[in-house]
């Protein structure tokens, strides 16, 4: 079975339009969405513009604040600083990577933890850690959403997550936890990973390299999810890190690349800004 991610973001934001439909009768305005861009690297231009199609097709206001590379990490706070201050901003997100003259923690963790629609502040990221109430990022969340709705049971299962990224990785691996799965995390140190990836009845990759995981690294009937995004070094098409023709077959589930965990990550982007605009409204 191939988990189709494009097909069930699809379907939450038709959900969530309807939703946001009724926003301005209640509350007398929609959610807004404010993403920062700094520099022209192609694939944050294309994100950033994913996310203000995603937004549209919502219902959620999206504005997209452009700022050259040579923008000073000062500069940045002090516009980080005025979108907190703006009572009509409901979500920020800075599109990350940022130049590396900027230290992307500190701009991060110079964000209204109530407007992280990223989930990547450190109080949201301690509270998801301690189980409290918080924003989930965005990429984590959607793979658990895709799980679910494949009508994977995720409690008692040996998952595997390779990587052990802030955004990803880690993330990822806390959520499997909280469903009760017994969660291994690899990453490029481990030792034997294609001895470690095959015990898994869950598999998520997260690393990206292209088509790293073979079909030597995957147990029969596993479920795979490839968070990956690269672009196939031959074709120079999008691929993920899991040889996906290759290890199709073994798998039960799979995600594909493009149209996998992706669209998904968006979609929970959009769930993240009604979350926090709703939290403000019914304060
Ligand atoms: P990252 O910050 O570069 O982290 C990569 C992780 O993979 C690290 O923990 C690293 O281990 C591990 N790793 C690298 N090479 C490895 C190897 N040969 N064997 C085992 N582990 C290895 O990457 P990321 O931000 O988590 O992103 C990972 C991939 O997901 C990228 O392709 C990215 O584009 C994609 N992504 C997709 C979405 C989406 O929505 N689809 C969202 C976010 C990211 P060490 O810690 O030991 O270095």
């Amino acid at each position: 079975m191939i988990i189709s991610g494009k097909e069930l973001a699809a379907s939450l934001k038709g959900e969530m339009a309807a939703q946001v439909a009724t926003f301005g009768e209640r509350y007398g305005r929609v959610p807004h969405l404010a993403v920062v861009l700094v520099g022209e690297d192609p694939g944050s231009v294309s994100y950033v513009k994913g996310k203000a199609k995603a937004s549209a097709e919502v219902g959620i206001r999206n504005t997209t604040i452009r700022r050259p590379d040579t923008i000073t990490e000062s500069e940045l706070l002090a516009l980080i600083a005025e979108l907190n201050a703006d009572d009509g901003v409901d979500g920020i997100l800075v599109q990350l990577p940022l130049p590396k003259h900027i230290d992307s923690a500190r701009i991060i963790a110079a964000i209204d933890c109530s407007k992280d629609v990223d989930g990547f502040h450190p109080l949201n990221v301690a509270a998801l850690w301690q189980k409290q109430p918080c924003v989930l990022p965005c990429t984590p969340k959607g793979i658990i959403k895709m799980l679910k709705a494949a009508g994977v049971t995720i409690s008692g299962k040996r998952a595997v997550v390779i990587g052990r990224s802030n955004i990803v990785g880690l993330p990822v691996a806390k959520l499997l936890l909280d469903e009760n799965a017994t969660v291994t995390i690899a990453h490029s140190r481990t030792a034997d990973l294609a001895a470690v990836a095959s015990q898994a009845e869950i598999l998520v990759v997260a690393i990206g390299r292209p088509r790293f995981v073979t079909a030597d690294m995957v147990a029969d009937g596993a479920v795979v999810i490839d968070v990956g995004v690269n672009r196939d070094p031959e074709s120079g098409k999008l691929c993920g890190d899991v040889d996906f023709a290759a290890v199709e077959g073994k798998a039960s589930v799979i995600t594909p690349v493009p149209g996998g965990v992706g669209p998904m990550t968006i979609c929970c982007l959009m769930e993240n800004t009604i979350e926090c605009f709703l939290r403000k409204m019914e304060r």
